[in-house]
C-alpha cells in the first residue's frame, strides 16, 4: 500500500509557532516518530509537507538584508526551503527509522511543479507571504512590481498568486526512487511554481497550496492513500460553533456538499477538503485528514479521522441492508 503523508505547518514548528532552527528540527523530529511507524507497518510511504513560516522567514531575511545584498525571488525561496527541510527529515527520519530497526533509505527531491500562465490567480494575488511592512516601504515595493495589501494596525503585506497545480515536473524521479525503496520527500510548499515559457520552464512569483499539490502528486506516484495530516483530529461540520460535528468516513459528494454549504475555512480546512475530493475522484481509494499522531491507523482506514471515500463505497450498504430484509 502506497501512502502520501503530507505535513502541515504544526509539524515543522513549535505549538506556539515558533520557527527559530530548534523549534523547526524538533517538530520535525517528533513527526518522523509518526511517519517511521507507518514505514515499520509496512507501508510504502512518501511524504510532502507544507513552508509557510520557512518562506516567511527568508522573506524577512530578503527585506533586512536588501541594502547589502541583492534580494532574491520567491520561487528561489521556496527552493531554498525544500533544501533546509528536506534536509531536517531526512535526518530525522533515518534516526527514527535506525531505532525501529527498519533498513530503509531516504531522499529528498527539490521538486517543480507546473502552473499555467493564464491561471486566474495571477490578475489576482490573495495569498499572504512573508511579515509586516511600514505602508511607506509596502508602497516602494509595489512600485517595483509587487502586491502588497494593508492588513490594519499591523500594517502591510505582501500578496502573491495561489495557481492551481497542474503537473509535478519531478515527479517521475520521486517515482523511480520510490520504486527502488527509497522513502522520499518531495513537492515541499506544493512544489517549487515554475511556467512553460517557449520550450523552457521558468520559476515565477506565486505559492502553491500544499494540500492541492498533494493530491496531485499522490495521484501521479499511484499511491492508493493520501494522509493530510494537520493540527485537528477531523475535518468539523459547523466548526467554532456550539454545534459542531466531527466527520468520520464521508464519501466524496457528502463531503463536497458540506463545502458547498461552507462548512470548511478558505486557506486552512478548505483547500485540505478539495484535495481529499480531488485525489479519491481521480481514483484514489481513500483519503484521510487527521492529525500527526493518528497517522498509522488513519493510514489503514482505521480510529481517528476525517476519512474520504468514493461514493460506491458507502452506497453499497443501504443495498444490503435492503437485500437482508432489513428495517428502512
Ligand atoms: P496546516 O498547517 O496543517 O496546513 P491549517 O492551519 O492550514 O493547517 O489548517 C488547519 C486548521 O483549519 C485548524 O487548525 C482549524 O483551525 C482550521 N479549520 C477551519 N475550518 C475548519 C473545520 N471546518 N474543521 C476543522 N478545522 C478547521
Ligand atoms: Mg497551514
Amino acid at each position: 500500500m502506497r501512502v502520501l503523508v503530507a505535513l502541515g505547518g504544526n509539524a515543522m514548528t513549535a505549538p506556539d509557532g515558533g520557527a527559530r532552527q530548534q523549534d523547526q528540527v524538533a517538530a520535525i523530529t517528533r513527526a518522523m516518530e509518526s511517519v517511521a511507524d507507518l514505514v515499520a507497518a509496512g507501508a510504502d510511504v512518501a511524504v510532502t509537507h507544507g513552508n509557510g513560516p520557512q518562506v516567511g522567514n527568508l522573506l524577512a531575511k530578503n527585506e533586512l538584508a536588501a541594502a547589502t545584498l541583492p534580494a532574491v525571488t520567491l520561487d528561489w525561496c521556496g527552493a531554498q526551503t525544500q533544501g533546509t527541510i528536506g534536509f531536517s527529515v531526512l535526518n530525522a527520519l533515518d534516526d527514527a527509522l535506525r531505532a525501529r530497526g527498519v533498513a530503509r533509505r531516504t531522499a529528498a527531491v527539490v521538486t517543480r511543479t507546473l502552473v499555467r500562465g493564464d491561471d486566474p490567480g495571477f490578475a489576482n494575488p490573495t495569498k499572504p507571504v512573508g511579515g509586516y511592512l511600514p505602508e511607506s516601504r509596502a508602497r516602494e515595493l509595489i512600485g517595483r512590481g509587487q502586491s502588497w495589501r494593508d492588513c490594519g494596525p499591523l500594517g502591510w503585506r505582501r500578496v502573491v498568486p495561489s495557481p492551481d497545480p497542474v503537473e509535478v515536473i519531478d515527479a517521475p524521479a520521486v517515482s523511480a526512487l520510490a520504486d527502488a525503496g527509497f522513502v522520499v520527500v518531495s513537492g515541499g510548499g506544493g512544489g517549487i511554481p515554475v511556467v512553460r515559457d517557449g520550450g523552457r520552464l521558468r520559476g515565477v512569483e506565486a505559492v502553491i497550496d500544499k494540500d492541492l499539490a498533494a493530491a496531485l502528486l499522490a495521484r501521479t506516484l499511484g499511491a492508493d492513500v493520501l494522509v493530510i495530516a494537520t493540527d485537528v483530529e477531523h475535518a468539523v461540520l459547523g466548526y467554532g460553533t456550539p454545534d459542531a460535528r466531527p466527520l468520520g468516513t464521508v464519501t466524496v459528494s457528502e463531503l463536497r456538499r458540506h463545502a458547498e454549504e461552507g462548512h470548511f475555512a478558505g486557506g486552512s480546512m478548505g483547500p485540505k477538503v478539495e484535495a481529499t475530493c480531488r485525489f479519491v475522484e481521480g481514483g484514489g481509494t481513500r483519503a484521510v485528514i487527521t492529525s500527526l499522531g493518528h497517522i498509522t491507523h488513519a493510514a489503514r482506514g482505521a480510529a481517528v479521522g476525517t476519512i474520504v471515500v468514493p461514493d460506491q463505497v458507502v452506497s453499497v450498504v443501504p443495498d444490503q441492508v435492503v437485500s437482508t430484509g432489513g428495517r428502512d
